[in-house]
């Protein structure tokens, strides 16, 4: 009897798993098409600076709206692209698209801004990573310090290789960002080590903030390091007015979080960000 629950439990479970897989398998096919079916584009949230209200750089996100599946989340299709191999491709259609994007800003007269995209470890590790980028800009006109990347601690690890490609990159004029930064491991140490510009505290320390005081010290600490090093700090996740004024009387450097906006397609985020303040800002 035992026994037999026991299979029935297994047989269960082993159908959920069945129809996990089978969701993950049929997600990778869809995924693989994305591209050529015209399903990716980009959201851009901004990162509004704590001192002048104003935003002069937006986050570049992902987003994929699937015929078949519908809108699926970054956080279960980068992974899935990441462990296939697909994250090259659909992180070169990521350069290429927010290259595309600062251009028709620039074109606009906006010129004063920059775009941050996220890059994989497994795109920073490819050897052509930097030409690739190089060419990227070269080919769309864009000045290298209308972009930024942003990596994580895991782009980190693989140091002798990594520390040489970063450089390179600063060297082209390409502003570096530390992604969910104290989430991972030896993060003071790669701060000596790496040309790092800007510091993004997770939003895991934001979130409780104003309610736990080892997260309100955490990111204060984050705060005063950058400031130590002379590294810009922008604080992820912030959902409140309560957390952006603590944000803002640690002399936080920028804030990026629902409460200020969420990410927003180009034009939307042209209208509120690039053009009208700036606009505010002349006549005020
Ligand atoms: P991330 O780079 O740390 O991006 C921040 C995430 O927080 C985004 O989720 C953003 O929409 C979300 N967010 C922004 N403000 C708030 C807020 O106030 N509260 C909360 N709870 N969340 C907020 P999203 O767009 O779902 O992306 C998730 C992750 O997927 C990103 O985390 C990044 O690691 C990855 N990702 C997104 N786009 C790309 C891409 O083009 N390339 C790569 N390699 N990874 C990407
Ligand atoms: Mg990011
Ligand atoms: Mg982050
Ligand atoms: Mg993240």
């Amino acid at each position: 009897r035992v026994k037999e629950r026991g299979r029935a439990h297994y047989q269960f479970y082993r159908t959920d798993m069945n129809s996990a897989i089978t969701n993950f398998l049929a997600i990778e096919t869809h995924l693989r098409k994305a591209i050529e079916k015209g399903e990716l584009f980009l959201h851009y949230q901004p990162q509004i600076d704590l001192v002048t209200g104003k935003a002069r750089s937006f986050e570049a996100l992902l987003r994929w709206n699937s015929i078949e599946l519908g809108p699926v989340s970054p956080g279960l299709f980068i992974p899935l692209a990441e462990d296939t191999g697909l994250i090259i491709s659909i992180g070169n259609w990521v350069i290429e698209n927010a290259c595309k994007q600062i251009r028709l800003w620039n074109k606009k007269g906006y010129t004063d801004f920059r775009v941050a995209i996220n890059i994989s470890p497994k795109q920073l590790q490819q050897p052509n990573f930097i030409s690739y980028l190089k060419n990227a800009l070269e080919k769309h006109n864009v000045h290298p310090s209308s972009l930024e990347i942003e990596i994580t601690e895991g782009s980190m690890e693989n140091t002798n290789e990594a520390v040489p490609a970063l450089k390179k990159l600063k060297k082209l004029g390409i502003t570096i960002a530390v992604d969910d930064f104290g989430t991972g491991y030896s993060s003071l140490s790669y701060l000596k080590q790496f040309p790092i510009d800007v510091l993004k505290i997770d939003q895991s320390f934001v979130k409780d903030i104003i309610g736990n005081d080892k997260d309100a010290a955490i990111a204060s600490a984050i705060i005063h390091l950058g400031k130590s090093l002379g590294v810009e700090v922008i604080a992820e996740g912030v959902e409140t007015a309560l957390q952006a004024d603590f944000l803002t009387k640690e002399e936080c450097h920028k804030a990026q979080g629902y409460f200020f906006s969420k990410p927003l397609p180009a034009n939307e985020a042209e209208e509120k960000y690039l053009s009208l303040p700036m606009v505010l800002q002349e006549y005020s």
